[in-house]
């Protein structure tokens, strides 16, 4: 049987996150390493290793987490001033976690986009 990753303990609640959103599809919950006052992982309940495995099946599902990505930024009040969306790729996305995920980061100005 194939292990399962980190976030899918997380989404059965094997293990402690906290979880601000679960429904059928997708589970947000805040990063364990906050990159901004608000940095929050939208992740699919269905282990999809990276963006590159995205099939035209998912596509519902990946319309329905950009929504709940627009609905956390809602509830956390950062909506109106502005934040970021970012799906990380293999290695040179600095990908670390092979469960599609995206991050909503946001509280403050978050400067370029890419450094280095
Ligand atoms: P990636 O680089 O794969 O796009 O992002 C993975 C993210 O998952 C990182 O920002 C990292 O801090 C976060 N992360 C890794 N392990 C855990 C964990 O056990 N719990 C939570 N809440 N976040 C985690």
């Amino acid at each position: 049987m194939c292990k399962k990753t980190i976030f899918s303990k997380i989404i059965s609640r094997e293990i402690p996150a906290d979880i601000l959103y679960q429904d059928s599809l997708v589970t947000a919950f805040r990063d364990i390493n906050p990159q901004a006052p608000i940095h929050i992982l939208i992740v699919t309940n269905i282990e999809i290793p990276t963006v590159n495995d995205i099939t035209i099946d998912h596509e519902n599902m990946l319309g329905h987490l950009f929504s709940v990505a627009v609905k956390m930024a809602q509830q956390e009040g950062i909506d109106k001033e502005g934040y970021r969306l970012i799906v990380n790729c293999n290695q040179n996305g600095e990908q670390e976690i092979y469960h599609f995920h995206m991050h909503l980061l946001g509280g403050k100005r978050l400067g370029i986009m890419v450094s280095e």
